[in-house]
């Protein structure tokens, strides 16, 4: 149990424990990865079901349907969706806007209840919810259950958060007055994640909404819509309130707009690529009718992440590392490395190493027990991978891969493409995919500036023995999360707080500190007292 205290008018006093991030399962275990097997044939069973639109307490179901499918078996249906209309859209803001009016005013100790038993449920399906990644996005088993652990992690971490912004804040005092200071809500947020972190992305970006006391509409990616449909169901089950948060499915070419630019949204918390989030940051500042705020955009957006290797690296480390933060879920994380940046000593050595280590991933149906690399999430996106490696091979040496294998689903192999310019298309341009391009640097510092020649700023990771290399990394290397002799994929939350530079996006650092200043707004009252 993390919550104790007593009751208060109806709630009880929240004291948490320090927070402690949840620890990766280990499948390994045979009695764990039995459990694994068992949650994989519940949520088997219940594939291809039809989920409505959600707005306050009715169900909406819309003409126009959209099937979301498992990327290793292209033909099995996942979950049939609604493709919501434009009133649907404009019902759901609405209905946010309405109960914004209750929901905001609840004592924050209410909120963060709600969210601790969030949290709970989540523990509790944990093995669930991590098979719902397996079959819709094709995560690994411990790709997904990592997934299930930071979404857990942000609804802890964004309760103690929401408590430690309502206790009263330090201010200069004055004899004359009483003065405080108090975080309050900002209305309607619209809330729009991608497939790739379907639990942990979505769901954060909604807990710190709802716990600051917003209200939300939900537009989940059209490639995970049935994981966000789980969080609905917990959302059901805890009796969040009607209209607090509001699920509305269909593509966001079509109804990104709507919900952008509705008067009453007041804010947009978005993650996904470079060109939406501009689009979404554009539209988000042109004033509508009858519209009295700034909107506010959160968005988090691509990465073109780099791991330096310097002569006095630690090689295996170093290729432990660029292998599991270039292939890991099939390189489709924004902290993925898709540049490795080698200096030149140890180039050829670097190389062989890499080869043969990325040659043992075992590639299939991440169904299946053992399986650490799976299918790309769909035809689309395989497509644009490969028109990447065709490029790829006309700016540099294939060394490992770059073959397709689509009979079953869309399987791209881990690809290694050698002698690439620091300028070419496929070391500059945002792939998502297992495609890594390793460049070649004269120097430690020819390393650093290479690695900063990019429109991005999201990760980074240097691998170094010397302390003097370290500390000027830290002051060169412009990225948002930057490691040092570790992977640079992996941010935990409270330990790492996540977010890019430049075309990355607005740095909004999840899972910190800060993140939950976005979703408030500060109000300040003087009272005279002498
Ligand atoms: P995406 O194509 O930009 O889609 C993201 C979300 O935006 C989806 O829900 C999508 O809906 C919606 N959308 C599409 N067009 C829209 C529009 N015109 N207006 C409003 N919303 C719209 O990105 P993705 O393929 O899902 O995700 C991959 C990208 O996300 C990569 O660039 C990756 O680097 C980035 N990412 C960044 C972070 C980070 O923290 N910086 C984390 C994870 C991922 P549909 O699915 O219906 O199109």
């Amino acid at each position: 149990m993390r919550q104790q205290g007593k009751p208060l008018g109806g709630y009880k006093i929240v004291k948490l424990k320090p927070f402690k991030n949840e620890s990766p399962l280990d499948f390994s275990k045979p009695q764990v990865a039995t459990k694994m097997q068992k949650a994989i044939e519940a949520v088997r069973g219940k594939l291809g079901k039809e989920y409505p639109i959600l707005i306050g307490d009715q169900k909406f179901f819309a003409d126009e349907k959209l099937r979301s499918y498992n990327p290793a078996h292209k033909a099995q249906v996942v979950g049939i969706f609604q493709r919501a209309t434009q009133e649907h859209v404009k019902r759901a803001v609405e209905t946010a806007y309405q109960a914004f009016e209750r929901w905001s005013v609840q004592p924050a100790e209410k909120r963060v209840q709600r969210l601790l038993r969030v949290a709970s449920l989540m523990r509790k399906n944990r093995l669930k919810l991590a098979a719902w990644m397996v079959f819709e996005v094709g995560k690994s088993w411990a790709e997904a259950d990592a997934d299930v652990c930071e979404a857990i992690d942000f609804a802890q971490f964004y309760a103690q958060e929401s408590l430690r912004l309502n206790a009263p804040q330090p201010l200069v005092k004055i004899p004359s007055e009483r003065n405080e200071l108090c975080y309050i809500p900002l209305g309607v947020g619209v809330v729009i994640p991608p497939w790739n972190f379907p639990l942990a992305i979505m769901a954060g970006m909604t807990f710190a909404s709802i716990v600051a006391g917003n209200t939300v509409v939900l537009k989940p990616s059209s490639d995970a819509p049935a994981v966000a449909a789980q969080l609905m169901e917990i959302f059901r089950q805890v009796e969040l309130p009607p209209g607090v948060v509001n699920f509305v499915t269909g593509a966001g070419s079509a109804l990104g707009d709507v919900l952008v630019t509705h008067p009453r949204t007041r804010y947009i918390a978005f993650t996904g690529s470079k060109e939406v989030g501009l689009r979404i940051n554009q539209l988000a500042a042109t004033i509508q009718p009858n519209q009295r705020w700034i909107k506010r955009v959160i968005a988090e957006m691509g990465g073109k992440d780099a791991i330096v290797v310097d002569t006095d690296a630690d090689l295996d480390r170093a290729v432990d590392g660029v292998v599991a933060s270039s292939f890991g879920y099939q390189g489709q994380k924004c902290s993925a490395c898709s540049r490795a940046i080698i200096v030149e000593k140890i180039y050829d050595k670097f190389l062989s190493r890499l080869v043969e280590r990325t040659r043992k991933l075992r590639m299939g149906a991440p169904e299946e027990r053992g399986i650490d690399f799976g299918p790309v999430i769909n035809d689309q996106a395989m497509r644009k991978i490969v028109a990447y490696i065709g490029k790829g091979q006309s700016e540099g040496r294939l060394l490992l891969g770059g073959k397709i294998h689509q009979e079953q689903g869309y399987f791209v192999e881990p690809t290694i493409i050698a002698d690439v310019a620091p300028t070419a298309t496929i070391a500059q341009e945002e792939i998502f995919g297992p495609v890594l391009a390793v460049i070649k640097a004269q120097d430690y510092d020819e390393a650093l500036r290479i690695a900063n020649n990019t429109e991005y700023g999201l990760t980074g990771a240097v691998y170094t023995k010397s302390k003097r290399k370290i500390k000027q990394a830290k002051q060169k290397f412009h990225a948002g999360n930057l490691y040092f002799n570790r992977k640079c994929t992996g941010a935990l939350v409270g330990v790492h707080p996540f977010g890019g530079f430049d075309m990355s996006g607005t740095d909004s650092k999840a899972g910190g500190r800060d993140y939950l200043l976005l979703f408030t707004q500060a109000k300040v009252m003087s009272e005279k007292i002498k």
